[in-house]
């Protein structure tokens, strides 16, 4: 496994269009390895193959219950609403309120092509409209409802 280099807001793979996965191979797992490690080394509760450079439909995700990997995810499911702080990554240190529907379902595969999906509430229902947005080049920024200011950042 290796930690993989973050891309920042401005690069311009963070506005591009990720591709289906096909093959669930070797490649695929090492990706999706290197991923989730670069997800905890930088305390994220997610993280997309574009913020690692690779348009590719891939996705890991922790919110503090166990690692969850999608591929090719599809956002088949939302209700609700909830408005609550976001960051990103590709973002350090800037934060905003964004809205985003109180919980969602997901469906995706495995690391080994098996379909699997998942219900996400809160939290996690966040994370993975975040991590799908990122798939399609789209950043929190661009669903900000306020930007926190320095003041509201520290406190
Ligand atoms: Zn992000």
């Amino acid at each position: 496994m290796a930690i993989r280099n973050v891309v920042k807001e401005g690069d311009d793979v963070l506005r591009k269009q990720a591709r289906p996965v096909i093959e669930f191979n070797k490649r695929l797992h090492i990706l999706l390895d290197d991923m989730a490690e670069t997800m905890y080394e930088t305390n994220g509760v997610g993280l997309a193959a574009n913020q690692v450079g690779v348009l590719r439909r891939v996705v890991v995700i922790d919110i503090g219950e166990g690692l969850i990997e999608l591929i090719n995810p599809e956002i088949v499911e939302q209700s609700g609403n909830q408005e609550e702080v976001e960051g990103c990554l590709s973002s350090p240190g800037e934060y905003g309120i964004t809205k985003r529907p109180m919980r969602v379902k997901v469906e995706a595969f495995d690391r080994f092509g098996n379909e699997v999906s998942y219900e996400g509430e809160g939290l996690l229902a966040r994370a993975i409209c975040h991590e799908v947005d990122h798939l399609d080049g789209v950043l929190f920024k661009d669903k900000v409802i306020r930007m926190l200011s320095p003041d509201e950042i520290k406190g």
